[in-house]
């Protein structure tokens, strides 16, 4: 089966990556095949990740796995889909980074334990995973992938606890930093959060049972009712009586990642209470009320800048058009690390309108600026296709610290704004004017206060110790 194929993210190399979606589905009754509405899920999610896509069913009696390296239609076909039968699943989808693209790192793992078979899917990064790490390493254990959730796992597996849900609520209270997991086991199926409620994920009713998911787009495609996003530091436990909170663990804040709202999430889902695609407009318009200029035309970087350009354009009462356009099927061959590849790559990608944009004063809406290479070519081809002046505008404040919390780049040397004025990065991807979001403004128009939002990135204000983490990082470099 072939598994090379559009890598749509991969394509958006000057942007923050996302690492990874969840989901989990658990059947009213054991009748019901869940691994067709899980592979639904995980398509829904595919923006979360694309790097690989695994499900494992549960039919009482034992756990199904399958995974692979592509998209989700690329690792699953119907002869797949029917070889996983079971009331039960979790998927995930994968985003790796350069450094963690093994294939014995794609998730759904599974193990078996005290606790029957285990499998496990995890969104997000924990800081102190190096030191557990460690701790399992000294204790003899063995360990076979990079990931998170191999930890998670074997900690599960050494607990005393007499249930799965109290040996999970017992390891969640050694985990630090981010995290959005989904584990099952023959007869149930758990998720939680972090405490600081920096990855999202949603609970939703399907006709056939309940659905977890890492964005509430998976719950709507799927015919389903969201019924609420599951709360920071709250374990869940779903099974054949429906679900209950198992625990609540405490938390003095919440940091939800404020770039989930900026670019990650799709812009229909609903995050922090918020739909991401009205948010995305409310931030051009917070843009365009700090400072506007005069321009023709307001265009949207593609695809997360379109929307805060619309709404940007309403406040500033300037027309917006459809000036670049991106091409979705451009695979990944193009994707050679070369830089002649790489300019190939963007011209392929984007190619700009010239009978919108010739003689004219642009103002190009963006969601962020990371390493600043993406931008420096976006201006260059508007100014090739006439426009006469280019005004970058930046639907996020600068970007200059790194997170370590699951997102890349996790290197601060990959990021253009540290170190530079706003003016220096002006000059560096040569636009005439450049206007980031205020960190007020961002918040304004996400409607939740500072103060529950991640904002480390553009900061360096990190609601948790990145101590483990930067270890992590560098360690990686
Ligand atoms: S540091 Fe930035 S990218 Fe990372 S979780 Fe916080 S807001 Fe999101």
């Amino acid at each position: 089966m072939p598994h090379e194929s559009v890598m749509t993210s991969e394509l958006d190399f000057g942007k923050p990556q996302e690492a990874c979606g969840v989901v989990g589905i658990f059947g009213d009754n054991r009748s019901t095949n869940v691994a067709s509405l899980c592979y639904l899920g995980l398509y829904a999610l595919q923006h979360r990740g694309q790097e690989s896509a695994g499900m494992v069913t549960s039919d009482g009696k034992n756990l199904w796995l399958d995974k692979g390296p592509g998209l989700v239609p690329d690792v699953f076909n119907q002869e797949h889909i029917d070889r996983l039968p079971g009331h039960a699943a979790i998927g995930h989808v994968r985003l790796a980074t350069d450094k963690d693209r093994h294939v014995v790192n794609t998730q759904p793992l599974v193990v078996r334990s005290t606790f029957g078979s285990l499998a496990i899917a995890q969104n997000g990064s924990l800081v102190n995973g190096g030191d557990l790490k460690k701790g399992l390493l000294d204790a003899g254990a063995v360990l076979q992938t990079d990931t998170d959730s191999e930890i998670v796992l074997n900690l599960i597996a050494k607990s005393k606890q007499k249930d799965l849900p109290g040996a999970v609520a017992e390891i969640l209270k050694l985990l630090k930093g981010a995290y959005a997991l989904v584990i099952l086991s023959e007869n149930m199926l758990l998720a939680a959060r972090d405490p600081l409620g920096n990855r999202p994920l949603s609970l939703g009713r399907l006709d056939e049972g309940y659905i977890v998911a890492s964005e509430s787009c998976a719950v709507a495609n799927l015919g389903g009712e969201l019924l609420r996003e599951v709360q920071p530091g709250e374990l869940l436990v779903l099974d054949q009586s429906g679900y209950y909170t198992h625990t609540l663990l405490p938390s003095d804040r919440k940091a939800l990642c404020a770039f989930e709202h900026i670019y990650f999430a799709r812009p229909d889902s609903r995050l922090g209470g918020q739909n991401a695609y009205l948010v995305r407009k409310a931030i051009g318009r917070e843009l365009a009320l700090e400072s506007v200029v005069e321009a023709d035309v307001v265009i949207g970087a593609p695809d997360s800048g379109i929307s805060p350009a619309l709404g940007f354009a309403e406040a500033a009462g300037i027309p917006f058009e459809t000036g670049v356009i991106k091409n979705r099927y451009v695979g990944r061959a193009f994707l050679q690390p070369t830089q002649a590849r790489r300019d190939l790559t963007v011209r392929i990608k984007l190619n700009p309108i010239a009978e919108v944009l010739d003689g004219k004063r642009v103002a190009v809406i963006d969601d962020s600026i990371v390493r600043g290479t993406t931008s420096g070519k976006l201006i260059g081809l508007l100014r090739e296709a006439g426009a006469r002046e280019v005004h970058m505008y930046v639907a996020s404040p600068p970007y200059r610290y790194p997170c370590f919390y699951g997102i890349e780049p996790s290197s601060k040397n990959e990021l253009v704004a540290r170190g530079r004025t706003v003016e220096e990065l002006r000059s560096f991807i040569g636009a005439n004017s450049l206007q980031y979001v205020s960190l007020e403004g961002l918040a304004r128009a996400l409607e939740i206060p500072k103060e529950e939002l991640c904002l480390a990135c553009f900061t360096g204000d990190y609601p948790v110790s990145a101590t483990d983490g930067c270890k992590k990082a560098s360690k990686r470099l």
